[in-house]
This record gives structure tokens, sequence and C-alpha cells, in this order.
């Protein structure tokens, strides 16, 4: 499995970066995980067209987390209309969240081929050959943000979502290929955010074969070239 980082940045464009979206590629297959606003340019600048899409797996309804899907749908509208069904997976709400925010970008649109399977917390679903199970991670008091565990052809990807720090991680990282971990801030302690010295002080416990930090603020980016964790960048492309 190819694991293409479309973009690694954090909801306020720190370091320039493209907000979240990772493309796993495996044979034929190409999901999504989560669909910042620059999702569409970013995938199309790496060579791929979205009619290829197979899923869209959302772990919240934050803007930087969900806010391209209206261009992928305008995409599929005008330009290059779908041949199959898409399904766009996420957690409670999703459905209306996302028809809610096509609305105010363009108006009420029929989404023809596009489909809203529910991922609840603690579940596990299996979409377009994808295995996911997701789990329940703290980032917002008011809605359920998920963590996401994706398996396709026996590669298991976690993807910590927002989230901060959670002994979770240490239990769903078991047996996983490569941990993506968010990872705002540097030493701050936040309800809602990861931060690098909770990370480090727990690195031996995570089970992952692989980590990567992502998600970075400011204070992150101007010190990760020499922390001995790998960090991610737009155009980052792992193989597992
Ligand atoms: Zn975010
Ligand atoms: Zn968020």
């Amino acid at each position: 499995m190819k694991v293409h980082f479309l973009g690694c940045g954090d909801a306020f464009g720190s370091g320039g970066r493209n907000q979240t979206a990772y493309l796993l590629e495996d044979g034929g297959r190409l999901v999504l995980l989560d669909c910042g606003p620059s999702a569409l340019f970013a995938l199309k600048r790496a060579g791929f067209h979205p009619d290829a899409l197979s899923a869209v797996l959302l772990t919240h309804l934050h803007g930087d987390h969900f806010g391209g899907l209206p261009f992928f749908f305008i995409d599929y509208l005008y330009n290059e209309p779908r041949s199959r069904p898409l399904p766009v997976a996420g957690p409670p709400g999703t459905e209306q969240r996302v028809r809610c925010l096509m609305a105010l970008m363009y108006g009420e649109k029929e989404l023809p081929f596009i489909e809203f399977p529910v991922l609840e917390p603690a579940s596990r679903a299996s979409l377009a050959g994808v295995d996911i199970s997701a789990f329940r991670v703290p980032h917002q008091t008011d809605a359920i943000s998920l963590g996401l565990r994706v398996t396709i052809s026996g590669k298991t990807v976690l993807f910590s979502g927002d989230s901060s720090w959670s002994e979770e991680f240490i239990h769903q990282s078991e047996g996983t290929d490569l941990f993506i971990c968010e990872c705002c801030f540097f030493d701050i302690e936040s309800t809602t955010h990861m931060s690098y010295s909770k990370i480090a002080a727990n690195r031996d416990r995570l089970r992952c074969k692989q980590l990567v930090l992502t998600h970075m603020g400011d204070a992150m980016l101007a010190r990760c070239e020499a922390l001995p964790v790998m960090s991610a960048y737009d155009g980052l492309v792992l193989e597992i």
C-alpha cells in the first residue's frame, strides 16, 4: 500500500501546508482519509483523477477535515461524472453537515452516486474492500470525533484524526503498519490536541511499526526536523 500525504497542515495553514487529506493507494483502490479544503487540488497535483476514488472516510466534521467535499461534488457534477457510487463515511451527522455545506457553497444540488454510511464509535465497517475500525477520540465535546484504523490487503493504517492524548492509542496501535498521529503542539497540555511531549513520553508504548507526526502548528514545525520521530510533509509518499 502507498500512503500519499496530500495535506498534512493544521486548520491555520501553518507552514503554508495543505489541509488534512491522506490517500491510501492499493492496486486500483483509492481511499481518502479526511478531505480538507485543498484536497481536490492536491489529489490532481499528485496525478490522480477524482473519479478513481473508492471511498472517503472522515474522522470529524471540522472544516479543515471535510470542507473540501463540495469541490469534489462539483467536479463530479460538471467535469467528470462518477460511474459508480462513492461512499463518504463519517461520524453520526455527516450526511446532514455535508449536504448543508454543499448547499451553502453551491446551492441545493442532487448528489448522484454519493452515499453516506455512518461510522459509529466502537464499530467496524467494510466499504469498497476496506476494513474500518472507528473509535471515539477526545477532541470535541459537542460532537463525535473518531480515530480510524483502516486495513487494506493486510496492511493497517491508524489515523488519530484530531485528538488530545488518549490511552486508547496504545491499544489501537497494536499490530499497525503506520500510525499517522496529529501533533499540533510541542509542549502545551491541551484537552483537544496532542503535544510532542506527550507522544515522546509514550513512544515506547506505541506498538506501530512506523509513526509519522502530522497536523503540526508553528512551534512543532520549527522543531520537527531535529526530533527523533518522522514528520509528514505535503507530497510525502510512504510504501508500507
Ligand atoms: Zn484539524
Ligand atoms: Zn478538529
